[in-house]
């Protein structure tokens, strides 16, 4: 049996692995690469393998950059099933649909500047409708429970706490060189992050496929995290402006209205109008409250003792057009959630033409901002913005709170695999290369066989 490397290899995005064996094929993870336009470019390229001779699909998780060409493969004539856990499924009939949509106005805009030359037209990646298709072959699957997924492949999830029905893939593999057990990290989360469970230890591998995003860092503690973000509401309710949070829909989203919620009193929120101004992230969130039987311990007694936990008093829900302008009005006392996460698109760029010019306003950053987009320049000290062609000059206060990440750090990465018996090999994947190189010597340092496959190499296992 042998496994294939063919996306998220010494790069972030993109996961995808195949595994094959003399009885079946099974791909685990079907990513959209995500990045440089020229990365992107390779979306359209052919998928790598045929997929007629795919018996099964595993996914480890909702993100994009895992599940992102699942429609892809399903428009490319695959029909058989994709196992998951099944708050992902749910999550991606939101996320793929969103996907979908995106992929059809980029193509929009591409054929617009095609048309001027006189060049032919592209047709979308996928559209929404692929999307809204591709659901039909998703089998839902619980934590902890084995399944045969093809001939002599049974796949068991374990939480991966990392999002919401995020999972560590363990594949019981059989052929006619006898049986080995696989493990997929999937991505691994922040332990002791609100909501989620800790990543779940597995005991028994032949072979650990780990994610390594954070391999070369270590994580602030949650408690002076938590300090922080009440410095900076405090530095807010002074200023008497407004709060922007531009938040990714889901799961820094949940997490945020879970935190406001809990330290409601402590951090002085009384009298904020917090608004989620997110059509796609209100609905993230209802699907984050009907997975409550998934919360660790404390968000579970937080939910039985004073109900839904994503609900902080105060909080408006704003669904349409014209719910998302009427907070433009407000010149005071708004505390605004809205994406996209890095503020390269969606709504927060209309509330940042409206309130970054203000001294008495305050952005605040919680999540990775990528070289080149709007929320990079905000991170780095720009004193001046392009919003829709127009200079805004920012005068807000913009302040970058960087602990709330749902990766696990270096320490984190290692715990979790000393979970393992033994010292099972290790295939690195989903990192740069210095977190890779970093992660790859702490773990040889305890004495294990590590590799970095690249893209489309493929590992023997014996
Ligand atoms: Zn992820």
């Amino acid at each position: 049996m042998q496994l294939r490397f063919l996306g998220a290899a010494h790069e972030v995005t993109g996961s995808c692995f195949l595994l094959e064996t003399g009885w079946a094929k099974v791909l685990i993870d079907c990513g959209l690469i995500q990045g440089r336009p020229a990365d992107e470019a390779r979306n359209r390229e052919p998928l790598p393998f045929d997929v007629g001779d795919i018996d099964a699909v595993v996914l480890t998780h909702a993100h994009i950059d895992h599940s992102g060409r699942i429609p892809l493969l399903i428009k490319s004539g695959y029909a058989k099933h994709i196992y998951t856990q099944r708050a992902t499924r749910d999550l991606c009939r939101i996320m793929l649909k969103d996907s979908g949509h995106l992929q059809e106005k980029d193509a929009e805009w591409e054929n617009r500047k095609r048309e001027r030359k006189g060049l032919r037209k592209v047709e979308a990646l996928y559209t929404v409708a692929d999307a809204q298709a591709a659901m039909r072959y998703f089998r839902a699957m619980e934590y902890g429970i084995e399944q045969r997924i093809a001939p002599g492949v049974w796949l068991r999830l374990h939480d991966a706490g990392h999002i919401l029905g995020s999972a560590i893939a363990e594949l019981r593999v059989q052929d006619d060189h006898g049986e080995r057990v696989l493990v997929f990290s999937g991505d691994l989360g922040h332990s002791g992050a609100p909501i989620l469970r800790d990543p779940a230890l597995v005991r028994r591998a032949d072979l650990v496929v780990m994610e390594s995003t954070y391999g070369d860092r270590c994580h602030r503690s949650w408690a002076s995290t938590w300090d922080e973000l009440r410095g900076v509401l405090r530095e807010a309710r002074e200023a008497r402006g407004n709060i922007l949070i531009p938040s990714f829909a889901v799961g820094r989203t949940q997490l945020l209205l879970y935190v406001l919620k809990q330290h409601y009193e402590d951090w002085g929120l009384e009298g904020w109008r917090m608004f989620v101004d997110s059509p796609m992230a209100i609905e993230a969130t209802e699907v984050y409250a009907w997975h409550w039987r998934l919360y660790d311990q404390e968000a579970a007694q937080a939910r039985s003792e004073n109900g839904d936990p994503f609900s902080p008093p105060g909080l408006h829900l704003s669904r349409t057009p014209n719910q998302s302008m009427a907070i433009n009005k407000i010149r005071s006392g708004a505390l605004i959630i809205a994406g996209s996460g890095m503020c390269n698109g969606g709504r927060i760029k209309h509330h940042l033409k409206h309130n970054l010019w203000r001294n008495d306003c305050h952005v605040i950053i919680v999540g990775f901002q990528a070289q080149g987009t709007l929320g990079r320049a905000l991170v780095d000290g720009a004193r001046h913005v392009r919003l829709w062609g127009e200079t805004i000059r920012v005068g807000a206060k913009i302040h970058t709170v960087g602990g709330l990440s749902a990766h696990a750090d270096q320490g984190e990465l290692l715990r979790w695999y000393e979970g393992f018996d033994g010292r099972p090999p290790v295939a690195l994947v989903h990192g740069e290369e210095d977190a890779m190189r970093i992660l790859g010597e702490a773990l040889q340092e305890r004495g294990v066989k590590v590799s970095r496959p690249r893209r489309g190499e493929v590992l023997k296992i014996p």
